[in-house]
């Protein structure tokens, strides 16, 4: 069967002489994982529309049992030019793309998640603080595939959290005073980071990007995050080395 949906390109890597395997993150199938015959015997075939976070019209040929569909076309849509030419704008895209790799399955088909991975490339690509976009996809993101903290009263006990609260990375939500006194995972919050990421998550992309983040919520939304990332999904992106770096 011939079908055609429209991709982002994850990563590429040659494969015998002549052929090229493709990961992408399709609108329609989720993970899509192809391979171009012949491609790098004509270079004018396909040219830069496979460079990683290049946006694709594909067709390909669905294979039955191998996973691997025969990509047949490849109509270029937006190569991200602009975030090519700063490494900064690079290392935040590459972080998405790499996320995207490990966390989207083959057939796992996540409309929202694949809007969401767009309106980022193109918010960075627009020359938008890239550390505020990837903190507002990340939130939005992994609310999308069901991955959250709680926010809206103490994970432990149930009781409504009005004033200072913990973060208990080990439950994945708030926790109280007197519940964290027994538990090691905890750590202070700022009210100001937990209201950024009610805010991000309820609202659309431009109310998200308007809110104001000051350095310190920030740096505590990233941490959270990240370590929340890690430790609920095993998940440290191989670019997270180069963004710290870059600061
Ligand atoms: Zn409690």
């Amino acid at each position: 069967m011939i079908l055609k949906t429209e991709a982002i390109v994850l990563k590429t890597f040659d494969f015998r002489e002549t052929s090229l395997i493709a990961h992408f993150f399709s609108k329609d199938y989720g993970r899509l994982d192809g391979i171009l015959k012949g491609i790098r015997g004509d270079s004018r075939k396909f040219a830069s529309n496979l460079e990683p976070f290049s946006l694709n019209d594909i067709i390909f040929y669905q294979a039955r049992s191998s996973g691997l569909h025969l990509i047949s076309q490849c109509d270029l849509k937006d190569d991200f030019t602009v975030i090519r030419n700063n490494l900064k704008s690079i290392a935040y895209a590459s972080y998405i793309i790499d996320l995207i790799g490990q966390l989207i399955q083959p057939n796992d088909k996540n409309i929202e998640g694949y809007e969401l991975t767009l309106s980022a490339l193109k918010q960075i690509s627009s020359g938008f603080d890239a550390e505020k976009v990837l903190c507002i996809f990340l939130i939005k993101f992994l609310k999308s595939i069901g991955f959250r903290p709680r926010l809206d009263g103490c994970i432990a006990c149930d009781r409504d959290i009005s004033v200072a609260a913990f973060f208990n990375l080990k439950r994945g939500g708030l926790i109280c005073s007197e519940c964290s006194a027994a538990d090691s995972y905890s750590s202070d919050v700022l009210g100001g980071t937990i209201a950024s990421i009610l805010h991000i998550e309820q609202g659309n992309w431009d109310d998200a990007l308007r809110l104001g983040l000051s350095a310190k919520i920030k740096d505590e939304l990233k941490n959270i995050l990240h370590n929340f990332m890690e430790f609920h999904l095993q998940l440290r992106p191989k670019s997270e080395k180069l963004l710290s770096i870059l600061g």
